[in-house]
């Protein structure tokens, strides 16, 4: 079942990437896990999957712990993170795809004993329910991670809002990638910018076509298995 799962969205990646003229190599699935225990996660990684994401800092922890003797997993933390939590998780990850504020960018500043490769969150239709920034905050707030040296800003991480038309993806996808695009311009040594994560179960091809490089896949995977 997760097999036949994998390899269909495998071929809708191979596919959305054709479309655009991309090289699937480009894109990274992300496994996200947070909705099965941790024996189907046993499974994934048997099945050779390297990148597993989780929204919430304990359900990572065990999970990782579960999966110790997978050391080439990478390990992604995708959810929102409270600051007090921060200590106990920031050396554990690989990613961190939800960096939304200057007050947790200094508590990663203060804990982390190497350089995180963080996303900054974008809220690109600015609804009042999503964490992040808004698109014209970005910038301004990339310039004063200047003196975090330990933090790398890898990429910019959106989620678009549920139930969306194509059309409206299109849109919300295609933002990310102009301000990624911006960042760019600024050739910020620790701000290569260079990543997009953007792209769930409902969206991931469009997000593809508008350049998400790691795309977050929970709920297909898992779909009837
Ligand atoms: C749960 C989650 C996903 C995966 O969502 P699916 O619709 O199950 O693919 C991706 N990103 C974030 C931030 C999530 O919390």
């Amino acid at each position: 079942m997760l097999v036949d799962n994998l390899e269909k969205i495998n071929q809708e990646i191979q596919l959305a990437c054709q479309k655009v003229a991309r090289s699937d190599s480009d894109v990274t699935m992300i496994a996200v896990t947070k909705s099965v225990e941790k024996h189907i996660a046993e499974e994934l990684a048997e099945l050779g999957i390297e990148n597993m994401a989780e929204n919430r800092v304990d359900k990572l922890l065990e999970k990782k712990m579960a999966l110790k003797n997978f050391s080439s997993i990478k390990w992604h933390l995708i959810g929102n993170l409270q600051r007090r939590k921060v200590k106990s998780i920031i050396n554990e990850i690989d990613y961190f795809h939800a960096l939304d504020s200057l007050k947790l960018a200094e508590e990663i500043q203060k804990r982390a004993e190497k350089q995180i490769s963080c996303f900054v969150e974008v809220n690109i239709t600015g609804e009042e329910s999503k964490h992040g920034f808004k698109s014209d905050e970005v910038i301004e707030f990339i310039h004063q991670l200047a003196t975090f040296d330990r933090i790398k800003v890898v990429g910019l991480m959106t989620m678009a809002p549920l139930d969306a038309s194509d059309q409206v993806l299109h849109e919300v996808f295609s933002k990310l990638k102009k301000l990624q695009l911006a960042i760019n311009n600024h050739h910020l040594s620790y701000a290569p910018c260079t990543e997009l994560s953007m792209g769930m179960s409902n969206d991931f091809p469009i997000a593809i076509e508008e350049g998400a490089t790691f795309v977050r896949i929970g709920t297909a995977i898992f779909r009837g298995a």
